[in-house]
């Protein structure tokens, strides 16, 4: 990967953080992405908003996909412990916040057992005070990091066996090269989906899949063994994120086809460590681990034969945030973005993760992110 990107982010100016609120808010119904974990039954999220001493915001997003009600534990986590940690913090650069909250509350969180939680936590509140200092300074991201073109590559992501006919063909007029399939289901095959999938998207457009971390290395083996003849772009968790190196080596070895993962993976240390046993996509979630900040310091550190490709499983918010990085590292970096519908990620902002060309435009207003669209956000309120 390697690209040079420091020298951009020249944060100036301290900011004075004042106020944080939470919002869990949540959408029933419609269509939802079949894992091989299970389903979702609603999609909950959490959106956390920094204001401050001048009244300037910030909009972040904290993953909370599931269990059903995460969204609403995060936030009580947020209020009960980080909040009076971040109410009068002064800080130029969100990098300092992430690091003072780290050395001051990981043992707190690895004491009750939930250090990934307090990663997601972090990792929303980076992308909050990144809206917050762009827009305190009066610029887009796209200003900020001096990017030539304020658009991300984008690819659709989490089709499930049954809508391939339909969104394959769909995705691909919308200008998608990459079509990301769930494997790993018992009913049926996976060589039987890829098979079709493959057969359903124009010719020099991929086929990547992701088995969600449901496999045994021998079964890895087995079940890529079976789809090396479609090619894949990539395959995603074909082990546990926690397997060990070891397996993760052996896989690679074993298959021509390149690994994939991420979503799972916390600290730079963990990336890099799998690039060492085989890794050639690293997907860094923008909600769960490191925000904005651990992102693009991955895609500076990472090596030059590993591409970094978001993952992003959530709101208009989070996916914004993630398509920025991806257009920060450039043309060899593409976003996840989700097929299945999901007003949260096209109504709650407006209409503005709109696909064309394969690509999204990103905000050209001052911020990261695109505010939430304050009547909508009181509509998908969660009430639990
Ligand atoms: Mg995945």
């Amino acid at each position: 990967m390697l690209i040079i990107l420091s020298g951009k982010m020249n944060f100036q100016g301290t900011i004075k953080i004042d106020r944080i609120k939470t919002f869990p808010i949540r959408t029933s119904g419609g269509n939802s992405p079949k894992m091989a974990l299970g389903i979702m039954p609603t999609r909950p999220a959490l959106l956390i908003k920094i204001e401050d001493s001048s009244g300037c915001f910030g909009w972040g997003e904290i993953w909370a996909n599931f269990p059903p009600r995460a969204n609403t534990h995060k936030a009580n986590i947020v209020e009960d412990v980080i909040e009076a940690h971040l109410q009068g913090f002064s800080f130029s650069d969100p990098r300092e916040v992430q690091r003072v909250l780290r050395k001051t509350l990981s043992v707190f969180f690895l004491h009750i057992g939930q250090s990934q939680v307090f990663e997601h936590i972090l990792a929303g509140i980076d992308t909050a005070l990144w809206d917050l200092a762009l827009r305190h300074k009066g610029v887009s991201f796209t200003e900020f990091m001096g990017l030539q073109s304020a658009r991300a590559r984008s690819y659709a992501s989490s089709i499930n066996a049954e809508d391939l006919g339909r969104l394959i063909p769909l995705h691909a007029e919308l200008g998608h090269t990459h079509f990301k399939l769930k494997i790993g289901f018992a009913e049926h095959g996976n060589a039987r989906i890829v098979e079709s999938a493959s057969r359903l998207a124009p010719d020099g457009s991929s086929i990547m899949v992701d088995s969600n971390q449901s496999w045994t290395l021998e079964q890895a083996k087995i079940a890529l063994r079976d789809i090396e003849d479609f090619e894949p772009y990539f395959a995603e968790e074909a082990l546990r994120a926690d397997a060990p190196l070891s397996d993760w080596e052996e896989l690679a070895e074993t298959t021509a086809i390149p690994l994939a993962a991420g979503e799972n993976v916390y600290g730079i240390e963990d990336f890099l460590s799998m690039t060492c046993a085989g890794l050639k996509v690293l997907q860094p979630d923008v909600a769960k681990w490191g925000g904005v900040s651990g992102a693009l310091d991955l895609a500076q550190i990472a090596p030059e034969d590993v591409l970094i490709w978001p993952h992003f499983m959530g709101t208009a918010v989070g996916q914004v945030a993630a398509l920025s990085i991806s257009a920060a590292i450039g043309k060899s970096s593409t976003c996840e973005v989700d097929v299945n519908d999901n007003p949260l990620r096209t109504e709650l902002c407006g209409d503005v993760i709109a696909i064309k060309g394969g690509h999204v435009e990103l905000p050209s207003d001052p911020g990261l992110v695109h505010p939430p669209i304050l009547e909508n956000l009181m509509t998908f309120a969660d009430q639990i």
